[in-house]
């Protein structure tokens, strides 16, 4: 029996594999199915699907949307049947727009805090949707930081000083995108709103009113009373439990197929199915 890992990023946004590469790591690693969720991108997602129709590794077409949230930004994965979904591929354009004209904004403001970085260098590390890790890749190797988490911990983080938003978008917005794509909307990593408890509970019971299907449950930074807690809202609001590694590269912190103590559920992959 196989895994499945529904959370994992290519080249074609943040990600240091690229599409075919990634699914060649998922087959060598025994996970037999495989959701690519870049952010605001599904470019990668036809080399995935072929690879996979190459290495008997089913590839699930994703995208991972930001939304704006006051504590900075909300995460919501998208499931489809279609490579392409019709309407979405022009609105995911926009983003990506709109992300290069974000990135410009935080070099600029890096410039002023005195750690600056050449645009052209963030700009050649991005291959598709750029995003905060390609700048602190060219922080590090400019000398103002040690390594990609120094970066994010001195000026990126969403409470850094360099931070911008990536997406203006509300979370209703970024549910009704998904789901006018036929896709099946589920809240990624939901411990990054800084909620727990009932406040949690009562934020996802939200979405939920709004269209969101699914809440990642199975990921490895989570331990067994994170996922119990996270199990219970599920079952509660009639949510598909999922779940993934958030895999971005082999020397990042987490395996590719990782989603901690327990596996992905059968059940999780056929109930997203029937959804979208
Ligand atoms: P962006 O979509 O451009 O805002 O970038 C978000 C991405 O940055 C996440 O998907 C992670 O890949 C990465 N990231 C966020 N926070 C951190 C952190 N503290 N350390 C390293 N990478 C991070
Ligand atoms: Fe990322
Ligand atoms: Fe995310
Ligand atoms: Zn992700």
């Amino acid at each position: 029996m196989g895994c499945a890992d529904l959370h994992s990023h290519s080249t074609a946004s943040d990600g240091a594999l690229a599409p075919a590469a990634l699914v060649a790591l998922a087959r060598s690693l025994g996970v037999t199915t495989l959701a690519l969720t870049d952010h605001d991108t599904m470019d990668g997602v036809p080399e995935a699907v072929a690879a996979g129709r190459d290495a008997g590794v089913t590839v699930i077409p994703g995208v991972e949307l930001s939304a704006r949230v006051q504590s900075g930004s909300m995460h919501i994965l998208g499931y489809f049947g279609d490579p392409q979904p019709a309407g979405l591929v022009e609105r995911l354009r926009r983003f990506r727009e709109l992300r290069v004209e974000r990135a410009q904004e935080m070099v600029e403001r890096l410039a002023r805090l005195g750690a600056p970085v050449a645009w052209d260098d963030v700009e050649r590390r991005a291959a598709g949707a750029i995003g905060r890790p390609h700048v602190a890749e060219a922080l590090v190797a400019a000398g103002h930081a040690a390594d990609r988490h120094d970066a994010f911990a001195r000026y990126l983080a969403d409470d850094g000083p360099a931070y911008v938003p990536s997406s203006s978008i509300s979370p209703q917005q970024a549910l009704e995108i998904l789901a006018a794509g036929g896709g099946a909307p589920v809240l990624a990593h939901p411990f990054s709103l800084g909620l727990e408890g009932e406040a949690l509970r009562g934020a996802v019971a939200d979405l939920a009113q709004m269209g969101l299907r699914g809440i990642e449950v199975h990921r490895p930074d989570h331990g067994a009373i994170e996922r119990a807690a996270l199990l219970e809202i599920a079952q509660a609001l009639d949510l598909v439990p999922t779940g993934g590694s958030d895999f971005h590269r082999p020397d990042g912190p987490v395996a590719l197929g990782d989603t901690g103590s327990q596996p992905v559920p059968e059940e999780t992959v056929s109930a997203l199915r029937a959804l979208r």
